[in-house]
């Protein structure tokens, strides 16, 4: 992907991602490609904005006419209190990554959860019916909880390293719900993890980003021998360790470039009130998946 040269006037509409830190976010890259694609008078930047800086932020961004934000680490949830209005998908999760401006001040949304179900979609991974590990019980986490709801699943088992977290998610997330379809959802010890059937994991958990040490959630090389499909968060490298033990034992797996891609293409399209064609989608799609290709192997 060539990088456009942006042409900016008095009448650009702004857009930018908020996050800290933001050094290597992929986000304008992927906005670069939806605003050449639309032709519109857009620009979408990319700002490091600390938690204490958050409301300074928005309100200025607010009075500077920016018709829309994304939110990444660690601002999802610390922005809810500063929102004129939250989606109720958004609320459920508990997080949000989308705001739109409106005339009171920026509604939230979290597209994380339509990032993830495309990227399990896209991947033939269909969770219906289906007995779901999740590993990690953060953030992304929460998206997965509720990517299980809603595709169908029959039960879902929380694993993370500190076990408490994981009860907690749960419970939240039952609460979330009270009074909808869920699947049967319980948090695992290892022990539990490693010793019943797995064919259906998420990876939500940091470990495997080039920026971190720990190369996999699970270390015991069993656990990778039952997964069928999988789908990771983590989108730096492409190709994780976790993939590529799963793909390795004879598994398929989805990495996080491509929830990354549609959790941003749901944002442009709130923005923008429209949407892309199919066409549209999947011919950005690859390109982006093209430059990340090339950008790794810099
Ligand atoms: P978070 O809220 O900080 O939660 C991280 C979770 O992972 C916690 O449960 C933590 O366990 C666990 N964890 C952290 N380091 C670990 C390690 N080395 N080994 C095992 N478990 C570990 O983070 P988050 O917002 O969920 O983000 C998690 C990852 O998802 C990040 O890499 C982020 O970039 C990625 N992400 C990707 C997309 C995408 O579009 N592809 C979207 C959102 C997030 P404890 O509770 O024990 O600390």
């Amino acid at each position: 992907m060539k990088r456009a040269s942006m042409s900016v006037d008095g009448r650009t509409r702004c857009f930018a991602v908020f996050g800290h830190p933001i050094g290597h976010t992929f986000s304008p890259m992927i906005h670069e490609l939806f605003i050449r694609e639309c032709g519109e008078n857009l620009a979408y930047l990319a700002f490091d904005v600390t938690p204490e800086n958050l409301e300074d932020a928005l309100r200025g961004a607010w009075a500077m006419g920016f018709r829309g934000l994304n939110l990444t680490i660690p601002l999802k949830e610390r922005v809810i209190p500063y929102l004129t209005g939250i989606d109720p998908l958004a609320r459920k999760v508990g997080a949000v990554n989308t705001l739109k401006r409106t005339e009171e001040g920026f509604y939230g949304y979290n597209t994380d959860v339509y990032g993830m179900q495309s990227q399990l979609r896209t991947n033939g991974i269909h969770l219906q019916g289906q007995d779901v590990v999740i590993l990690g019980a953060g953030g992304a986490a929460k998206s997965a909880l509720c990517v299980c709801q809603m595709e169908g699943a029959k039960s879902v088992s929380v694993y993370n390293r500190t076990y408490e977290r994981a009860t907690e998610l749960v419970r939240r997330f039952e609460e979330a719900c009270r009074g909808e379809e869920t699947p049967r959802m319980r948090a695992v010890s290892l022990e539990e993890l490693l010793n019943m059937p797995h064919p259906y994991v998420i990876q939500t958990t940091p470990a495997g980003m080039l920026s971190v040490s720990d190369r996999l959630p699970i270390r015991e090389e069993s656990f990778y021998e039952d997964i069928r499909y999988a789908a990771d968060v983590v989108f730096n490298p492409k190709d994780t360790p976790f993939l590529s033990l799963v793909r390795s034992h004879g598994g398929k797996g989805a990495d996080g470039l491509s929830m990354l891609y549609y959790q941003a293409l749901k944002a442009f399209e709130i923005w923008r009130e429209t949407a892309f064609s199919k066409e549209q989608a999947r011919r950005m799609k690859e390109e982006f998946l093209s430059w990340a290709e090339g950008f790794f192997h810099e």
